[in-house]
């Protein structure tokens, strides 16, 4: 091997960047104390892989850093480099692959070293290595400081072997050696652990075996139990389906019998309003009536005046009559008078003639007079006229009159009777209207009365409302609480019914201790561990040619007693008298007492821990576990079958008492739901 360059970079006082050329022959190194000369060697050293700062002058590793000066800042790293001249290939596998191998070595403040070869980063021990190969390297005696050469003079032979390994050049297999050795104590190391792990692993083997039939026995029964769930689930699901359709039906009529509900109550408002509609005519009607009333009274007065005045003239007629009577009498009396002096003067005219001569000029003077007598007579005949026409047009105007006065009686008569039922009508009138007043205001009283209804009906409603909401509520968490406890009950009844499958036996001559003894909880495995493949035994009889036998309490020499530390098994144990001689043997312990005690133990004692571990007084010693794990196993089960049956008794009384409370608010709920129905009822009546 042989160095041509070393370059330097932040090493010590090389601050800047330099190289240190190695020539052929001899190479020195010349200048004043405290030039640096010592550095290089340093480098040399710290490049190969020197790890001790004092070898270095320094405190730590990093103090190699330039750690500045006057007007120079510290580096934060620094850099050595050698170059090695490989033209020869001597360099070990690993390094042998270029003429020229370039070991670098760098340090930073804060990151530790790190080595690279030709680029590629290495470990320091195979930078180690590969200097050993070349008899040199950090720690080579090769590397010749100053006033080593006494010292090895003065060295010990170890050190001096050193020397000689080096000049050997077998350096290099002595660090392979020892770190092959560290790797084949560690190997052996781990091959003991390993062997520790297989021994630990075989143990658990056994124990696994029956944990993966057991598991592989539940992994069966939860099937068997995820399938009756599943069943059961289904026929909820199926009862649930059928109450929802049901109830969809129940709510298709209740929403035809709203609609149909709605419609009559939109034809009986439209009735209604139709009727409103209709009052203002009969109002106006009778408004009508009471017009034509009034002018039908006004007639009347009128024809009652033309019949006072009709009868006035009638009176008046009569009056006239009766004067014409009077005149007519008068003027009959007259003419009687006439006649009466006709004849007188008729007489005295045949009187005057017989009287002659003389008579002659009474005859004329009569003559005379009866000239005078029948103009007189022609005067009053005209006057007779015209009275007698007087009469006639008197007579004419009297018939006319009295037409007038019939004519004036029949319209009076028909007046009155218009007027009387012109009065009837008024009063039909009046009584319609008062009977539609009557009306409206009952309609009136009515309505308002409706509308009180109808606000007492509405909170009726309201609360019936809320009464069933809060019932609806109440009996969906009673049957939350019914399905919760129901589930509850068939998960128990199925863990009971999987757990008395699992212990079930076939028939046998008689029952198994282990199926008549009782343990306290958590003493199970004691009690196997005790016991073992005893317990599987009968209480003897004659036909058992196994069993056990229950004999008193040996009468002349008492038991020995347990170590203090042990605490007696038997009082957690009952329903077995068969077992006392064996379990006033037997003392529970804390598993990690029990190796100390078992030398203690007087013969015929054990000691259990609550684990399941078991120290016997001849020596025995079983960890727990490893044997008799089915009889515990049983013992764990059979206390769990009588803790699930007796938390299924409870389950089912809360089952049913769920069951019963749901049944309770399902009625409540229908009850309330009726009571919904029949308000909106009552509303929807007292709208229309
Ligand atoms: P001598 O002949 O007395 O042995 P030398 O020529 O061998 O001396 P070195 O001892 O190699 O010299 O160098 C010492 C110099 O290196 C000192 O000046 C010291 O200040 C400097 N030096 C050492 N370490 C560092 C460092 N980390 N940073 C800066 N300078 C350093």
């Amino acid at each position: 091997m042989r160095f041509t360059r070393l370059r330097l970079n932040g090493f010590k006082s090389f601050v800047d960047p330099g190289e240190l050329l190695i020539g052929d022959g001899l190479t020195g190194v010349v200048g004043p104390n405290g030039c640096g000369k010592s550095n290089l060697v340093e480098a040399l050293r710290w490049v190969m892989g020197e790890t001790r700062p004092t070898a270095m002058r320094g405190e730590g590793m990093e103090d190699v850093i330039f750690a500045g000066a006057a007007g120079r800042p510290a580096r934060a790293f620094a850099e050595v480099v050698l170059v090695i001249d490989n033209a020869e290939r001597r360099a070990p596998a690993g390094f042998n692959d270029a003429d020229r191998l370039e070991i670098a070595r760098r340090i930073s403040r804060d990151g530790g070293s790190t080595y690279r070869a030709n680029g590629r980063e290495v470990r320091a021990r195979d930078v180690a290595v590969l200097f050993a190969d070349a008899g040199s390297g950090a720690l080579s005696p090769s590397l010749v400081r100053q006033g080593q050469v006494a010292e090895l003079v003065a060295a010990r032979p170890r050190a001096r072997r050193r020397v000689l390994e080096d000049a050997a050049g077998i350096a290099g297999l002595y660090a392979r050696r020892q770190e092959a050795e560290a790797r084949l104590a560690a190997t052996e190391e781990n091959l003991a652990r390993a062997a520790e792990v297989v021994e630990a692993l075989r143990a658990r083997i056994a124990g696994l075996a029956r944990e993966a039939r057991a598991a592989a026995r539940y992994r069966t029964i939860a099937a068997a139990l995820r399938e009756a769930e599943g069943l059961l689930l289904l026929v909820r699901w199926q009862a649930a389906e059928a109450a929802r359709v049901a109830a969809a039906a129940v709510a298709g009529a209740a929403l035809a019998r709203v609609g149909a509900a709605e419609a009559a109550a939109l034809a009986r408002g439209r009735e209604r309003e139709a009727a409103e509609a209709g009052l203002p005519a009969a109002r106006e009607e009778a408004t009508v009536a009471a017009a034509i009333v009034a002018r039908l009274e006004a007639e009347r007065a009128g024809l009652e005046a033309e019949v006072e005045r009709a009868e006035a003239a009638a009176q008046a007629a009569a009056a006239a009559l009766a004067q014409i009577d009077a005149d007519l009498a008068r003027e009959e009396g007259l003419d009687r008078d006439a006649g009466a002096t006709e004849a007188r003067l008729a007489g005295e005219a045949l009187g005057l003639s017989r009287a002659a001569p003389g008579e002659e000029r009474r005859l004329a003077a009569a003559a005379a007079a009866a000239r005078a007598a029948a103009a007189d007579l022609e005067g009053r005949e005209g006057a007779l006229a015209a009275l007698t026409e007087d009469a006639a047009a008197l007579a004419a105007r009297h018939g006319e009159a009295e037409r007038q006065r019939a004519e004036a009686g029949a319209a009076a008569a028909a007046a009155a009777d218009a007027a009387s039922r012109a009065r009837r009508a008024a009063a039909e009138a009046a009584a319609g209207e008062a009977r539609a007043a009557a009306a409206a205001a009952a309609a009136e009283v009515a309505r308002e009365g409706g509308q009180a209804r109808a606000g007492v009906a509405e909170a009726g409603l309201a609360e019936a409302e809320a009464a069933l909401a809060e019932a609806v509520g109440r009996e969906g968490v009673a049957r939350a609480a019914r399905a919760s406890g129901e589930g509850e009950q068939a998960a128990l009844a199925a863990e009971a019914l999987a757990l008395a499958r699992l212990l079930a036996r076939a028939p046998g001559p008689g029952p198994a201790l282990v199926d008549l003894v009782t343990v306290a909880a958590g003493f199970e495995a004691a009690l196997g561990a005790a016991l073992g493949e005893d317990l599987e035994a009968p209480p003897a009889t004659a036909a058992t040619p196994v069993g056990w036998e229950t004999l008193a309490p040996a009468a002349d020499a008492p038991p020995p007693p347990l170590p203090a530390a042990a605490e007696p098994l038997a009082p957690r144990v009952g329903g077995a008298p068969a077992l006392a001689r064996r379990l006033a043997q037997t003392g529970v312990v804390a598993a990690a007492d029990g190796p100390g005690l078992q030398a203690a133990l007087r013969p015929g004692q054990r000691l259990v821990s609550r684990e399941g571990d078991l120290w016997r007084w001849d020596g025995f010693r079983a960890a727990a576990g490893s044997q008799q794990a089915t009889t515990a196993l049983r013992l764990t089960q059979l206390n769990r079958l009588a803790a699930v049956r007796e938390d299924l008794a409870g389950a089912e009384a809360r089952a049913a008492g769920a069951a019963a409370a749901h049944r309770l608010l399902t009625a409540r709920a229908a009850e309330c739901a009726a009571a919904e129905a029949a308000a909106r009822d009552t509303r929807r009546e007292a709208d229309r």
